[in-house]
């Protein structure tokens, strides 16, 4: 399988991530000197950055993820149950481990 434009997709999407992160951190660190009237915002501005943080974060353990199965050859098989994860499906989340059965039963197992 070609996972070329895939590999490109995931570098690009990594190095989006990774700027953005940056970014979080540059404007949690600002925060931090915000004036003590403003705390308590600031506060909840910091809960949200976080929580975008940890996103971000997950996000980025996936693609790394992913990037692994490009270099050892398993990319595009569902790691589940070994079953070939369609083209359309690797191309709207190319992160994906999981062919769209085993995504369904995951969502589920953990709803
Ligand atoms: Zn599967």
């Amino acid at each position: 399988m070609d996972t070329a434009i895939y590999e490109k997709t995931l570098k690009a999407r990594k190095a989006e991530l990774l700027a953005r992160q940056t970014k979080i951190n540059a404007d949690l660190g600002q925060l931090k000197d915000a004036d003590l009237e403003e705390q308590a915002t600031e506060n909840e501005n910091d809960e949200v950055l976080e929580e975008l943080g940890e996103v971000a974060e997950n996000e980025l353990i996936a693609i790394d993820a992913a990037l692994e199965r490009i270099a050892n050859g398993t990319y595009g098989i569902c790691t589940r149950n070994g079953v070939k994860i369609s083209p359309e499906r690797l191309a709207a989340l190319p992160a994906t481990p999981f062919c769209a059965e085993c995504a369904a039963e995951v969502a589920e197992e953990n709803a």
